[in-house]
């Protein structure tokens, strides 16, 4: 069973999970590559998972010949309860870890890179995002997802085969709800979102743009804090990924294979996380003032964050990352490769 812990000194939530200790490689000095012969995300290994929760297929459930599958992860930081009660003790505020965490097989393809997916691919990998998330919404006392990728060992991940992760919280963490803040702040002072004038200024600067393809576009960001790092938003108010129609995840999965395909054709095939950030699930106590004004001024954002360099004490005691790589010479880079 795993705890919500309130950090009073960082102003903060921390998710005390004991049931990730159990992960296989958790622990190990060693990390050992697992092979698609005893990989359980891949094709014909349905039975090594728990049963599927949503799937890309014609066929039955849990069988061979799915183009994406979701299942809830057996080491899971949150999981659904019924008491979602908070408990307070003098200066400890806790909760059960209520919420839900869902693991989507992107591929059944082991070996395979978003390079190297089919654009389809990538847009089934997106519409099962897409439904899971809107599905998660049903439930009340879910109030954030956090949808990510974890693409090799300095990235922490702990599988292989290419997969992406869904945890949805019964709280706001501290850095979405800040976001939310300053989002409504910037547009009562300016009549706009901030993703909306931040997207105006780098197609005017120009020299930041990677590529666009329909009403998404892809850019390093002016202040990036990883190198290489590359942000896509919409041209237009979508707050999440629900909010999506057939042609933009068209055109946002043919947009992502080309970013991919660039950075890799710079940086090999490099170590990254990839984060999804969008509009909460649901209202709660934290985000009611500005749940209300959402549509008006959110967008969402895919950030490509490649982990080339380690971090150290100083990111972690600052927050503030040493970026060795302008964004101008990385989107100039990014621009030019031969894809
Ligand atoms: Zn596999």
């Amino acid at each position: 069973m795993s705890d919500i812990r309130r950090d009073r000194l960082h102003d903060h939530y921390v998710l005390i999970a004991p049931e990730r200790m159990r992960r296989p490689d958790t622990l190990a000095t060693t990390h050992t590559e697992e092979s698609a012969d005893n990989c359980p995300f891949c094709e014909g290994h349905e039975s090594m998972t728990p049963p599927e929760i949503y799937a890309s297929r014609d066929n039955e459930p849990n069988m061979p010949h799915w183009s994406v599958r979701v299942i809830p992860n057996l080491y899971k930081a949150v999981q659904i309860e019924l008491d979602d009660t908070s408990r307070m003790d003098g200066m400890f505020e806790s909760r059960p870890g209520v919420g839900a965490h869902e693991i989507i097989i992107d591929t059944p393809c082991h070996d395979c890179r978003f390079s190297n997916l089919e654009v389809v691919q990538i847009a089934d990998w997106l519409t099962a995002i897409s439904k899971r998330i809107s599905d998660l919404r049903k439930d009340k006392r879910l109030i954030y997802a956090s949808v990510f990728k974890n693409h090799g060992e300095y990235a922490g991940a702990t599988q292989s085969h290419p997969h992406t992760q869904i945890i949805a919280l019964p709280v706001m963490p501290h850095d979405a709800l800040k976001l939310l803040d300053k989002g409504l702040q910037y547009y009562r002072r300016h009549g706009r979102g901030k993703v909306e004038d931040l997207l105006i200024n780098e197609q005017e600067a120009k020299v930041r743009i990677v590529a666009r393809r329909g009403d998404f576009t892809a850019f390093c960001p002016f202040a990036s804090s990883y190198p290489f790092e590359v942000i896509i938003a919409p041209q237009r108010d979508l707050s999440s990924l629900d909010d999506l129609n057939r042609d933009d995840i068209a055109h946002l999965a043919r947009l992502l294979k080309e970013v991919f395909r660039r950075l890799e054709s710079e940086l090999g095939n490099f170590n990254y996380n990839l984060a999804f950030r969008m509009a909460p699930l649901n209202s709660n106590f934290e985000n009611e003032p500005y749940f209300p004004h959402l549509k008006k001024y959110y967008r969402m954002t895919i950030r490509i964050m490649p982990r080339i360099y380690r971090l150290g004490g100083f990111e972690l005691s600052t927050g503030m990352l040493i970026n060795p790589v302008t964004p101008e010479e990385a989107a100039k880079l990014l621009r030019e490769t031969k894809i």
